[in-house]
């Protein structure tokens, strides 16, 4: 029988291990499972990393978070706005331009039509990010909205980003939906999370702490610290060497380069070009029930340090002491885009009360702040290659790339549980993964 590995027990890792049907072992770092899925307690709140939201769509995604959760889930309606000049207006802003001024709604609404009538209802190809929202959104929606909002979340030129990340994440409203969004305010959000499942208890993590009782040898607190691809073994801080026959991880790309043994310099030349966006989250409790009823804003402008928030009180009041709330600050950081995280908070605070989410009288009860090293895989015009070649590379020594950053992948929860599930199955099936 082989014997196989998983690296990493974030939703990827625990997936595979769930739907295989043979003998494994999962070697996680943190204490915890969950990855990037994980929820962090501090003094009675609770804080994921970043705004996490399910929206499954798939039916083996929906059947085992039925099974696992059974009825300790809410259902809702998302509540996704965007704060630009001083006013909120529902996201995505190019279906919602409702309630800004006569001019920019002008100006949104000539440029949707002039895109159009140069590039067509399908413009086909698109050289970058850039060309894509100048050909299918126009000049007002660009400059006010499309453009300073991506650079701030990604961190990066748009037009060094290549459209392969898109998929269905960016709505494209038709030019009836346009003009509806411009005549009146929707009713409710539009896209592929309009509507979200949330855990009652726990935050997010919950969903990927109730797959352990399914599992078999799961190891946290167990960093992996080297791979000898020739000898197919392993060395775990705190263990024995561990030998394998298929090792299948979900570690992000740079850190497996990094601690794998013997890897030609092209391959590593390759892997050092890899680009990605950090993140800040920078959380604050306050003692004031209800500072919103929204579940996430956007904030496009630089005037603002963050390019999100999060309320997850609103996604379930277990996230929060009763009588107060939190509000969690999402802030892009990259090569591009530097951040100075000593003064992170003060100025965090001082936006919020810019953006009048805060009084100079509220009573903060608390600070915390959380850095995900790896937040966004950039998608710049060097990643496609790169990934092949790396990816090719560590297959020939029988080690699987499954996951959002093991795959350099612009991946939700729903789309690492089934890349689990299909690296799983293949192993099963005892084919190994597709080539
Ligand atoms: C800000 C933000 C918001 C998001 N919001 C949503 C959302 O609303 N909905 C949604 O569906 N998705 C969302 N996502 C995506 C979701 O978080 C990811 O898709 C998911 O976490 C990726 O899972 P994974 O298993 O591929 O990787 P990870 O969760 O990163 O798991 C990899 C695991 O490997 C471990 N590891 C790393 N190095 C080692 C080592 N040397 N030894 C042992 N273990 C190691 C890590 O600790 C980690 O647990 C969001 C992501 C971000 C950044």
């Amino acid at each position: 029988m082989k014997s196989i590995s998983i690296l990493g027990a974030g939703p990827a890792g625990l997936s595979t291990g769930y739907h295989l049907d043979r003998e494994y072992s999962i070697w996680e770092k943190n204490q915890q499972v969950g990855g990037g899925c994980r929820t962090e307690k501090v003094n009675g709140f609770s804080f994921d990393y970043g705004g996490h939201i399910f929206y499954p769509r798939t039916k083996p995604v929906k059947t085992l978070i039925r099974k696992l959760l059974k009825n300790d889930l809410y259902c809702m309606p998302r509540e996704a706005w965007i704060y630009l000049k001083d006013i909120y207006t529902r996201y995505p802003f190019q279906a919602n331009l409702y309630g800004h001024s006569v001019d920019m709604v002008k100006e949104c609404l000539l440029g949707l039509m002039q895109a159009k009538l140069k590039y067509g209802e399908k413009p086909g190809r698109f050289s970058d990010f850039k060309d894509f929202i100048d050909k299918v959104f126009g000049e007002g929606m660009a400059k006010h909205f499309m453009i300073p909002f991506n650079k701030k979340q990604w961190g990066i030129p748009l037009n060094e980003m290549t459209v392969d990340w898109m998929g269905d994440f960016v709505p494209i409203p038709s030019l009836e939906e346009v003009l509806d969004g411009s005549l009146t305010m929707a009713p409710e959000c539009m896209g592929i999370n309009a509507s979200f499942i949330y855990p009652k208890k726990g935050g997010i993590q919950t969903i990927f702490n109730s797959l352990v009782p399914f599992l078999q040898n799961v190891n946290t607190s167990s960093p992996v610290r080297s791979i000898s691809l020739n000898n197919k073994s392993f060395q775990v801080q705190g263990h024995s060497t561990q030998h394998y026959e298929t090792l299948v991880s979900s570690l992000p790309l740079p850190e497996l380069v990094r601690i794998s043994d013997p890897v030609p310099s092209e391959v590593k030349a390759v892997a050092e070009k890899l680009k990605w966006t950090s993140l800040y989250v920078v959380n604050i409790g306050i003692d004031r029930p209800d500072i919103s009823e929204k579940h996430r804003v956007y904030y496009p402008e630089e005037d603002f340090v963050f390019h999100k928030l999060g309320y997850y009180q609103n996604q379930s009041p277990d996230m929060v002491p009763k009588g107060q709330s939190a509000v969690s600050a999402e802030i892009s950081f990259s090569e591009y885009r530097k951040i100075d995280k000593t003064h992170i908070i003060e100025r965090t605070v001082k936006d919020l009360q810019k953006a009048k989410v805060l009084s100079s009288d509220d009573r903060i009860v608390l600070t915390h702040v959380l850095t995900l090293p790896y937040a966004y895989a950039l998608y710049d015009h060097h990643r496609g290659r790169a990934v092949a070649r790396i990816k090719e590379f560590f297959e020939s020594h029988d080690v699987y790339l499954c996951g959002r950053y093991a795959q350099w992948e612009y991946q939700n929860m729903e789309q690492n549980i089934l890349a689990g599930k299909a690296m799983a199955e293949r192993l099963n099936a005892g084919i190994g993964p597709k080539k």
